[in-house]
């Protein structure tokens, strides 16, 4: 239960630790979590203002020696990639610190080319030690794409597909898409292969009214 707990920077799922730095995301999918929840695993995501870079450093402090955590992973009820700056400055801290330890991640829509223009976004998060990216491209086509994620920019399912293309020039990818009527997920397992990155599914977490 999450009702009333004070909005969490840094959460736990097993033996990965989270980081969940805004809310903003330029997609609005149907089937986001954040649209029927406050948040997961008992922590509450929804945040009252976004953190600044000192304050996720802070909170990752707190957390970092409580565990032996396998992944560090960019992910909340938001696109970490709105913050590109600090998601590259919070990078840099834990590498320098605990970098030999465990995979550090970043678990994005894949739209960080139409948030941040003219960086060389896989480039820099490389620089900042990001080991790995996992994508959720969530379809097969632009049109079901459009339908199921319902974007704010006009070319976001090609967006995407560079994106993962120049990704996995210098970085561990992983694709996904959420398993939901709408989709053919062999179709979006087939455009992984030809990328030639790894595909996972999700399971869609119904909404319980
Ligand atoms: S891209 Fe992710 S955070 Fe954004 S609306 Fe879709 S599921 Fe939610």
């Amino acid at each position: 239960m999450v009702h009333g707990k004070k909005p969490s920077i840094v959460y736990w799922l097993g033996e990965n630790l989270y980081l969940n730095i805004t809310n903003r995301c330029p997609n609005n999918c149907y089937f986001c979590l954040r649209n029927f929840r406050n948040g997961v695993g008992g922590f509450n995501l929804k945040l009252e203002k976004e953190p600044s870079v000192a304050e996720i450093i802070a909170e990752l402090e707190k957390v970092m020696n409580l565990k032996n955590w396998r992944d560090v992973v960019f992910c909340g009820f938001g696109e970490p990639l709105e913050r590109l700056d600090s998601v590259l400055e919070v990078s840099k801290w834990i590498k320098r610190h605990y970098g030999k330890i465990f995979t550090l991640r970043v678990d994005t829509n894949g739209l960080a080319y139409l948030l941040n223009k003219g960086r060389s976004v896989v480039e820099e998060l490389k620089m900042a030690g990001v080991d790995k990216v996992s994508v959720s491209l969530n379809a097969h086509t632009k049109e079901i794409y459009n339908q199921v994620c319902r974007p704010i920019f006009e070319n976001a399912f090609e967006s995407v597909l560079e994106f993962i293309e120049k990704a996995r020039e210098l970085l561990k990818v992983e694709v996904t898409a959420v398993r939901i009527p709408e989709v053919d997920i062999q179709a979006v397992e087939e455009i992984a292969k030809k990328l030639g990155v790894k595909f996972r599914v999700r399971d869609y977490i119904q909404p319980f009214w």
